[in-house]
């Protein structure tokens, strides 16, 4: 039986300056706003963000991860905003997380290191699926640490 839910992937250039001070605090911004606005419309996902990308994945209600994209490619804290899948989806990847964010710890750090000898590091050259798989994966090794 079809849930009616769909999951959005895309990935971006980060447009916000490259100090570490400032981009954690637009980093943290985001995370919060996503987390109430996420937890409100019933989209759970992840975001990634890598050497100057981010790459994001959305599921939930197909009008609400549509209203949350229209959002989210308007801001001016990344552009280049290209969709790279949306399709429905059976069960999320992503119950716990109304936006868990990936690319602090070491764990990711040495997996990073790992995609970077296939992709250069760079998400814009993943498929929906692969940036899909690779966040999944990731968000089980957090749970599981
Ligand atoms: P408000 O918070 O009231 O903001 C109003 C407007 O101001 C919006 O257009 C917003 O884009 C802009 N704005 C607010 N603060 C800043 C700032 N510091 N710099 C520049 N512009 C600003 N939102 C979600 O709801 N869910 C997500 O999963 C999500 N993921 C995101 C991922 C990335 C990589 C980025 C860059 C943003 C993401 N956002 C997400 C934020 C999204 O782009 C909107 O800012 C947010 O959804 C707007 O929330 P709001 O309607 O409550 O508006």
């Amino acid at each position: 039986m079809a849930s009616g839910m769909y999951r959005l992937v895309y990935y971006s250039r980060n447009h916000i300056a490259h100090n570490e001070a400032t981009f954690g605090s637009h980093l943290e911004e985001i995370l919060e706003k996503s987390r109430i606005n996420n937890q409100r419309d019933e989209i759970t996902g992840a975001l990634l963000f890598n050497s100057g990308c981010f790459a994001q994945v959305l599921e939930g209600p197909l009008d609400k991860v549509e209203a949350a994209f229209e959002r989210i490619q308007q801001d001016e804290r990344h552009g280049d905003v290209s969709l790279l899948a949306l399709d429905p989806i059976d069960r999320r990847s992503f119950p716990n997380w109304a936006m868990g964010f990936i690319g602090t710890s070491d764990i990711h750090a040495k997996r990073f290191a790992a995609i970077g000898l296939s992709s250069g590091f760079d998400p814009s050259r993943l498929s929906g699926d692969e940036i899909h798989a690779l966040l999944r994966d990731l968000a089980i090794e957090e749970e599981a640490a």
